[in-house]
């Protein structure tokens, strides 16, 4: 017997039982972007493997060591994306839609990391993302803050997150603090880490966020970044606070928060939950005013976030929020006779016409009534009507509740459309 072919680790199905919450996350996301006038711009899922290296930058984690980069046929490097930002500001350059104006886009789609799979961490995961170009205000750092604050608020999971801020200062002012910062790290070296050595050489800002309690504790004495800001970066954070203050979104400034992508400068943002262990990162984003240019557009001022789907997904399951998305079907048709079964199906389409909203399961396969009612349970739907051949000879149903107690009604066929929309 030949063995069963299994999906690549760390690349989920994603199967019928879950895909209900999967479309109400995604619903809530468009809603609310298309509520703020965000456009949606879908990008492909391979790119060339220079604009990953080019972005995201030669030596973060990233394009170390997590891309799945592979030649084609022509010999041409490519990778499948393992995040937007970068195809986002591509594709915007290249038809020319953020030169001198500005936009406000959202993306959904699969991304590709090759990481250690475990909880909250996948090889192929979904992001919902939000870019905006043009505007170089606090303005819109705190609009797109809003924007995911307001998600949280309609998912129901406002108080399951937490907001941290920073700010990384203007590309100068970063590249002195760096200076400092690695002055310091090489006087500390023999306490640091393998790995926070090597970023100490390639990444130094990282190293402000290893985990390692040691390095933590000799990072307490450290230069600190905003020490190097000049009034403008200083403008540009106060300028955020006070307007997230304004907005009512709590929020805490996180001096260590530097995110592990090159292009970031000012705002730096990430929502985290306390309820997922250590992939509690859901959402992440910031300002990036220098990629436009470095991938050979005009200098454009930009700001973006990118949430983990999975990990919206995983938290509403373990806070039970997944209940009332799992329920697909609303009415289950019960038909019992050769008459109802034939006719049945032409009489629920009118239904259909009537009600395009309600969710309708009919009954295939025939069965008992006693089978039958076992499939309209485990169905999930709330109501079943029962069509017999007498039903359909006096032109009427039966009303059925299935998930309280009450008693059965029969009822004219032509006013079922009505009965249900009392009682759905
Ligand atoms: P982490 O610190 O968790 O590795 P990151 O800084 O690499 O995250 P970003 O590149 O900023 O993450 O991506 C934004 C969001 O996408 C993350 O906050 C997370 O919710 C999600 N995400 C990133 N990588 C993965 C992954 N491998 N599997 C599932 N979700 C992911
Ligand atoms: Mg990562």
């Amino acid at each position: 017997m030949s063995k069963n072919i299994q999906a690549i680790r760390g690349m989920n199905d994603c199967l019928p039982q879950q895909t209900p919450l999967w479309q109400k996350i995604e619903a809530v996301l468009r809603d609310v972007a298309s509520s703020y006038g965000y456009s949606e711009i879908r990008m492909p899922i391979v790119e060339m493997t220079e604009l990953f290296k080019r972005s995201i930058g030669e030596v973060t984690d990233i394009v170390e060591k997590e891309m799945y980069t592979f030649d084609d046929r022509n010999g041409d490097s490519l990778t499948l994306r393992p995040e937007g930002t970068a195809s986002c500001v591509r594709a915007g350059n290249q038809h020319g839609l953020l030169y001198n104006q500005t936009q406000r886009l959202w993306y959904m789609g699969p991304m590709f990391r090759h990481e250690r799979p475990q909880k909250g961490r996948y090889r192929q995961f979904h992001q919902f993302g939000v870019e905006t170009f043009g505007m170089h205000g606090p303005d819109i750092d705190a609009e797109v803050i809003a924007m995911t604050a307001r998600f949280w608020q309609k998912a129901g999971i406002s108080d399951k997150v937490r907001l941290e801020i920073n700010s990384l200062g203007s590309n100068e002012e970063r590249a002195a603090y760096r200076e400092a910062l690695v002055a310091f790290l090489s006087k500390h070296e023999s306490a640091l880490d393998d790995d926070c050595k090597r970023r100490m050489l390639s990444n130094p800002l990282r190293v402000l966020d290893s985990k390692n309690p040691q390095v933590q504790a000799i990072l307490t004495d450290a230069p600190k970044l905003s020490d190097y800001f000049g009034e403008q970066s200083n403008a540009h954070f106060n300028g955020l606070c006070e307007r997230l203050d304004a907005l009512g979104i709590q929020y805490q400034v996180n001096s260590r928060l530097v995110r592990g992508l090159d292009y970031y400068n000012h705002t730096v943002f990430e929502w985290i939950t306390d309820s997922l262990g250590a992939q509690g990162t859901v959402c992440a984003g910031g300002r990036y005013d220098g990629l436009v240019e470095q991938l050979g557009g005009k200098p454009t001022p930009a700001v973006g976030f990118a949430m983990g789907l999975e990990r919206l997904v995983l938290l509403l399951e373990t806070l039970g929020l997944d209940k009332d998305a799992r329920r697909i079907v609303d009415v289950y048709v019960v038909m019992l006779g050769q008459q109802a079964e034939v006719k049945g199906p032409a009489l629920i389409e009118k239904l259909r016409d009537q009600l395009p909203d309600v969710r309708v399961q009919l009954n295939c396969g025939g069965g008992n009534f006693k089978k039958q009612f076992k499939k309209a349970d485990k169905s999930g739907a709330q109501i079943a009507l029962v069509l017999g051949d007498d039903e359909i000879t006096a032109n009427q149903v039966t009303i059925k509740a299935l998930r309280e107690q009450a008693e059965q009604k029969t009822i004219a066929l032509d006013k079922l459309a009505e009965e249900l929309n009392t009682v759905l």
